[in-house]
């Protein structure tokens, strides 16, 4: 696919030229011999790169883990207890190595990652070659990459400031502040994080509305719903990016609508976690963009934004009893170029225009799964599976060419993701052993 969004083209030649799409026009013999590199993908589909809205790559670490109890259960006794004792660099670095190996192999080239220790997942994916806007936590009580500090709570917003500084300019990497979610911060602390946001003109991802526990909670402890009380700290002043948004309703869409907001739909997790379902349809009619995103694989179980397309396009015909209310295309623009208007994007990536930065990739088509084709959207979103991804190019650097990563080595990954392993294992079973487990 090439141009305006849902228009397919054949037989074209896409220039890169410094990191940029530099020209598109139909192909001729000529393009072939002249240029530097040449990829052919004529038996192939050729798309922009795909945008993962919201994820934890180093929680790849957990897939697996625990699964099938009841959300409070599994973040309050499993996930977050396991992280506070296991969590340190290498571990992170690991984690976050294995869920870039995994995007790009399913044909991600952005994500928008939020996770402990940032300045590992931003070395790891700047070495990877992707483009990621990188989260660095804020929480009402002190995490594994705080644990040495003597004030926490007051070096935070240098700490944040540090990195800020350290990769504002870099061509892929967007640093951002993370508050977690609106129950684990505080007032005090969110209003740190507005003002952070304001001072280093930083997006702000967080986790809003995923659960009616959620909505429940805040209104008992704080008179209101998530949405006013955010915007009456001043968290939409600039762009905020609310992973799930699922338990919207209609006053928050018209405070959300009015300001900075975009929302990022993450169909698995929300099904695997049984929290509920994203109105998008609704949100998308009063202009509000909205992302896809995959979570963390401890509640998906893969990074596959393909297997989100496809699920979540269904999950709205399921809901809505319609099956016209998300079709093919709508996935495809929450992957792409609404996808980028999510994350504040749009300007660099999302569609493979002239101008645009270089994340294309490319889907074989010579699977049984993938013939024969009639409609390159409803292939794409209803037949693929993200395994087909080919070639992968981000900010014109390849990735990943006829199946095989290039700035990533597998084999040693894995072995290392296999020691790690085992020291999950290992406090796993001393964590069986506490009290209220
Ligand atoms: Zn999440």
């Amino acid at each position: 696919m090439k141009g305006g969004l849902g228009e397919v083209d054949k037989d074209f030649f896409i220039g890169i030229q410094n990191n940029v799409i530099a020209v598109i026009e139909a192909f001729t013999d000529s393009h072939s011999k002249q240029s530097k590199k040449f990829i052919d993908a004529s038996e192939q589909i050729v798309m922009p790169g795909l945008i993962n809205g919201h994820t934890h790559l180093a929680m790849v670490m957990f897939r697996g883990f625990e699964d099938d109890r009841p959300f409070h259960e599994w973040l309050f006794n499993r996930i977050l207890p396991l992280e506070a004792n296991i969590l340190d660099e290498d571990f992170v670095r690991i984690g976050t190595e294995l869920g870039a190996l995994e995007s790009i192999r399913f044909g991600t080239t952005t994500v928008n990652d939020m996770y402990y220790f940032s300045e590992a997942t931003a070395d790891v994916l700047d070495k990877a070659g992707m483009r990621a806007i990188i989260a660095k936590p804020f929480i009402d009580f002190v995490v594994p990459d705080e644990k040495t500090l003597s004030n926490p709570l007051q070096t935070r917003s240098e700490r944040y400031k540090k990195f800020h500084a350290q990769y504002r300019k870099h061509p892929r990497i967007t640093p951002a502040l993370g508050p977690h979610a609106p129950y684990t911060c505080g007032d005090s602390l969110l209003r740190q994080v507005a003002s952070l946001a304001g001072e280093t003109q930083s997006p702000i991802h967080m986790h809003v509305c995923e659960t009616s526990g959620e909505v429940k909670e805040s209104l008992e402890k704080y008179g209101m719903k998530p949405v006013p009380r955010l915007d009456g700290l001043g968290m939409f002043e600039g762009l905020l990016i609310a992973a799930h948004g699922v338990h919207l309703d209609n006053t928050d869409i018209e405070i959300m609508k009015r300001k900075i907001v975009s929302v990022v739909y993450n169909p698995d997790s929300n099904a695997k976690l049984g929290s509920g379902v994203c109105r998008v349809p609704d949100l998308r009619k009063a202009g509000i963009p909205v992302g896809l995103g995959t979570d963390g694989a401890a509640s998906n179980n893969d990074l596959s934004l393909f297997g989100a397309m496809d699920l979540g396009t269904k999950v709205q015909k399921l809901s809505h009893q319609s099956n016209t209310v998300m079709v093919a295309l709508d996935a495809i623009n929450l992957a792409t170029l609404e996808g980028a208007r999510a994350l504040g994007l749009e300007k660099e990536i999302g569609s493979i225009e002239v101008g645009k930065r270089a994340d294309i990739i490319t889907l074989r088509t010579d699977y049984p799964h993938t013939q024969p084709l009639y409609s390159v959207l409803s292939q794409i979103v209803y037949a693929y599976n993200g395994t087909e991804v080919d070639t992968v190019v981000c900010d014109g650097k390849i990735l990943m060419e006829n199946q095989k990563h290039q700035t990533l080595n597998a084999r040693s990954i894995y072995e290392r993701v296999g020691k790690l392993k085992l020291r999950v294992q290992e406090e796993h079973k001393k964590m069986k052993k506490a009290p209220g487990y």
